[in-house]
């Protein structure tokens, strides 16, 4: 089945940290392929700012050695040849005010092209550029601008970022990143919830038993230690990734697909979930760092080692580099139904999914023939799909025996058709101008309030980070959490 493009209006699409990684493995791969499906018009342009004495050709060098390295595909040279004509570099150090009316001049001819600005530097820049951009008098609707993740490392620094850029451009024009919604699996949970009638009357504490949300990545930090060692998994995978993916599995029915209807439920579970402090930290959270191990049939050093031998993590190093929580969300729908999140680095293997189990059938008729838990297993990734278990009577004479059998959908065999990257996905949102996917400034703030206390709790009780050994499921802590509950981690 051919999937279908929609061009796009003309635009500019600004790319502050042109240069930077997230534009190198990310951004203008994306843009490549939408490109390539034809979605863009002849003028529209990409233009890239960073500090480095570039010049357009430069940067179109530099771009096709980007794209040859990270293409999954061999670059056509038909794509690029178009793509290279949208390419511009402007040098500017943002911090430098002087370099601004230059930046400005490269607008002065750009007639009805929309300007999109994305922000893919450190958020500490974000208020610069956002009053950079209006003093060269371009942050007017319908300009727009993005902001790639984390908005702040807390609650007050958020703040003070969506104050800063919130005073330049309007709200419906602020696009807050989180690339998990641009995931096809992540709107698949929407389709399945509210395009099927099936689901609703088991999605709640009368049939659910208790949700389980994991994104493991196999990778560790490596040389990324001094961002990890001021960040945590807490700061860098639950504020956004993690709360986004419990909002979306627990929200009401939204009135409609209207970004602010949707929007607007996903604020009511951050504000149900139950604040986790010093009195409750222990028994609700389990923070990990790993140490050696083997993960895909190959020995990795502990986090943060600067010796590949080194068996136990760096000893000034603190920051988690795994996190597990039971949460609760303080509604009627979900009262008594515990929501387990789990993420790590170096974990047994890369698997995100959330689970639901669903509870024991009131009475058994089969005698001590044992019974499993439905389960409803939403995967997204490695391969996206929907599972569902279900018992089943083995075949053959000679009484019930029961077998657990999944009801298997895999959306790429369906559907026979490459899924695009998020990125991909997420562009062409905000160059269509269509902020449904994007992260409204309360959710963001009500997602850092919740962490913080977690943090602090974690900072009052003094919960060190527990070792667990690169290649598993994390520390044992995390295990206790579920079994102090009765229950266990779904790995399958
Ligand atoms: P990076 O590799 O360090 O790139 C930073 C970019 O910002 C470079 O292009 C740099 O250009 C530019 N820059 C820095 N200071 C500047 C200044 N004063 N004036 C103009 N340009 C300046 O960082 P990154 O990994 O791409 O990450 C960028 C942001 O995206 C971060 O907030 C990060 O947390 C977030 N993010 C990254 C990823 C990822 O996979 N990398 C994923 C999700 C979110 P020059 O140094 O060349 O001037």
């Amino acid at each position: 089945m051919a999937a279908e493009f929609v061009p796009v209006d003309p635009f500019d699409l600004v790319i502050f940290g042109g240069t930077g990684d997230l534009a190198r493995r990310k951004l203008l791969p994306a843009l490549y392929h939408r490109d390539a499906d034809n979605q863009f018009s002849e003028d529209s342009r990409i233009l890239a700012v960073s500090r480095q004495d570039m010049d357009d050709a430069g940067y179109v060098a530099w771009v096709r050695e980007v794209l040859e390295a990270h293409l999954p595909e061999a670059l056509d040279e038909d794509v690029f040849a178009r793509f290279e004509k949208r390419l511009c570099h402007i040098q500017l150090d943002v911090d430098d005010a002087d370099g601004w009316q230059a930046f400005a001049e490269r607008f002065a001819d750009n007639g009805e092209r929309i300007c999109t600005f994305y922000l893919a530097t450190a958020p500490f820049l974000f208020g610069k550029i956002a009053a950079g951009i209006a003093d060269a008098g371009l942050s007017d609707a319908p300009n727009r601008i993005v902001l790639e993740k984390p908005v702040g490392h807390d609650t007050e620094s958020a703040r003070e970022i969506n104050d800063a850029v919130g005073s330049r451009f309007d709200e419906s024009r602020i696009y807050r990143i989180d690339h998990y919604l641009g995931k096809e699996t992540v709107q698949n949970l929407i389709a399945l919830r509210f395009g099927n009638s099936l689901f609703e009357p088991v999605w709640g504490r009368q049939a659910v038993d208790n949700v389980q949300i994991t994104v493991a990545e196999s990778l560790g930090v490596d040389e990324r230690f001094d961002f990890y060692e001021s960040t945590g998994a807490l700061r860098d995978m639950v504020q956004n990734h993690m709360l986004q993916l419990l909002c979306l599995t627990a929200m009401e029915p939204p009135a409609s697909m209207n970004h602010d209807d949707v929007r607007n439920e996903k604020i009511k579970v951050l504000r149900s979930l139950k604040p986790i402090a010093p009195g409750n930290v222990r028994k609700t959270t389990a923070r990990g760092q790993y140490g050696a191990g083997m993960v895909d049939g190959e020995a990795v050093p502990a986090y943060g080692a600067a010796d590949p031998e080194q068996q136990a993590p760096a000893e000034e190093a603190e920051a988690e580099t795994f996190v597990a929580i039971k949460a609760e969300i303080d509604n009627w729908r979900w009262q008594g139904v515990p929501f387990y999140l789990r993420t790590g680095k170096r974990m047994a293997r890369k698997s995100s999914q959330i689970v639901f189990e669903f509870k024991p059938v009131p009475h058994s008729i089969f005698g001590d023939e044992p019974l499993q838990p439905n389960r409803l297993v939403l995967r997204l990734q490695p391969e996206e799909g929907v599972e569902m278990s279900i018992m089943t009577k083995e075949p053959g004479p000679g009484g019930f025996r029961m077998r657990s059998l999944p009801l298997n959908l895999s959306f790429s065999q369906a559907f026979e058709v490459a899924y695009p990257d998020a990125y991909e996905r997420l562009l062409m949102e905000v160059l269509r101008g269509n902020p449904a996917l994007f992260m409204r400034r309360d959710e963001v703030e009500a997602g850092w309030a919740w962490v913080d206390r977690i943090l602090e709790a974690w900072r009052m009780e003094q919960v060190e980070a527990q070792e667990y050994m690169a290649g598993s499921w994390g520390p044992t802590d995390a295990f206790v959490l579920l079994d102090r509950d009765g229950r266990r981690w779904y790995e399958g």
